[in-house]
């Protein structure tokens, strides 16, 4: 059997107790005993994700509802706020469907300027807008209030803002800051095994997508809209990660969202403070610094691909040898999800023991 620790940015450890929920029977996905788990589990996540507004589930990764987004949304042309893996490949995403799309790119680690942001919308040519709020291939988390500040100049720009590492780790309030499309994966730090993607849609953004051709179905976001009036998915959904989900809204408000906040800033501050204390620096700068995850930059030149095979294969501990192109030149440490100040001691203590054999002597 394959126990690893996971500390690699997604998937993370998911507790015994999540594996369980999900061995509950499957039911008929039109059964009221399924219609009873869907409304069991809405107020949770209208709470979870600040709104008012319907929270929807689609049996898919992330990166279905960040495609199906944009074919619900664009009319004329998306702007792509990129800084990363993800939100560059972002732009791909919007050409491979056959829209048209400019990016407004910042060099891997850097923020998005709320300024630069201003000046790109100002020409009017953009009726939709990608960012990730937390690029995860880089630990660099982009300043979100200001920038849905500016977006609140620009009422026709319809805003998409993938929050799949950051979301549940710092408080993300969603109709405050007049976020249209918001969305998450079970896999980062909601600590659900891979499959189910959680987005919610404001009712401009619903507005736009009525005039929208060409949806789709799958992802085809009134679909998910008239199902939800019914407490259902348009499809067959994956009921087992349902049941998870459920059972993790539970355990999430037991802990509390502010207690839950903290936790996690706290063991990300070991994280830094290991990363300090060894010489180490972050890739980006400390105050748009990740608060689930660390990318170190590799200033000491350690051999990345050994330290990471070597702590894989002594210690059963799975960290990230850096994302791309940043390969090797930096490596990542997660802290998301149901981490402790007890596992986060462990996996450093480990990474120490492994690490003195990579340093220069
Ligand atoms: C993990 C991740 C994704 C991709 O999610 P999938 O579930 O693989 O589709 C997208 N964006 C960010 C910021 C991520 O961290």
């Amino acid at each position: 059997m394959i126990d690893y620790k996971l500390h690699i940015p997604g998937p993370v450890n998911v507790s015994d107790q999540t594996y369980k929920a999900m061995c509950t029977p499957v039911m008929g996905h039109r059964s009221a005993d399924f219609v009873d788990l869907y409304q069991a589990c809405q107020p949770n996540l209208q709470k979870l994700f600040q709104t008012t507004d319907p929270v929807f589930l689609s049996t898919s990764s992330a990166w279905g509802v960040m495609e199906g987004a944009l074919r619900n949304l664009c009319n004329k042309k998306v702007l792509c706020c990129m800084c990363g893996a993800f939100s560059d490949k972002w732009l791909d995403v919007a050409h491979r469907s056959g829209l048209e799309a400019d990016a407004l790119q910042v060099e891997w680690g850097q923020h998005i300027e709320p300024e630069d942001l201003k000046s790109k919308l100002s020409s009017g040519e953009y009726d939709v807008l990608t960012l990730v709020h937390n690029e995860t291939s880089c630990g660099m988390m982009n300043p979100l209030a200001d920038i849905m500040d500016v977006l609140k100049e620009f009422p026709d720009v319809i805003s998409v803002i993938d929050t799949v590492s950051s979301f549940s780790v710092v408080s993300i309030p969603k109709d405050l800051w007049g976020i249209d499309v918001i969305l998450t994966g079970s896999q980062k730090a909601l600590a659900m095994p891979p499959g189910l993607a959680l987005f919610s849609v404001s009712e401009r953004a619903f507005k736009r997508a009525e005039e929208v051709k060409g949806r789709g179905y799958y992802f085809d976001f009134l679909e998910f809209r008239s199902n939800h009036t019914k407490g259902m998915t348009p499809s067959t959904p994956v009921i087992p990660l349902i049941h998870a989900l459920n059972h993790t809204l539970k355990t999430i408000f037991e802990e509390g969202l502010e207690n839950r906040f903290l936790r996690h800033e706290k063991l990300n501050q070991m994280v830094h403070n290991w990363v300090f204390n060894h010489g180490f620096e972050l890739l980006p700068q400390k105050e748009f610094s990740s608060k689930s995850l660390t990318c170190v930059r590799n200033n000491l030149d350690i051999d990345v691909a050994g330290f990471v095979k070597t702590l894989r294969e002594e210690k059963k501990i799975s960290i990230d040898g850096g994302y791309g192109k940043i390969k090797g030149k930096t490596f990542r440490i997660s802290n998301m999800g149901n981490e402790s100040e007890d596992s986060i001691n462990y996996l450093l203590s480990q990474m120490d023991d492994v690490l003195s054999k990579f340093l220069p002597s």
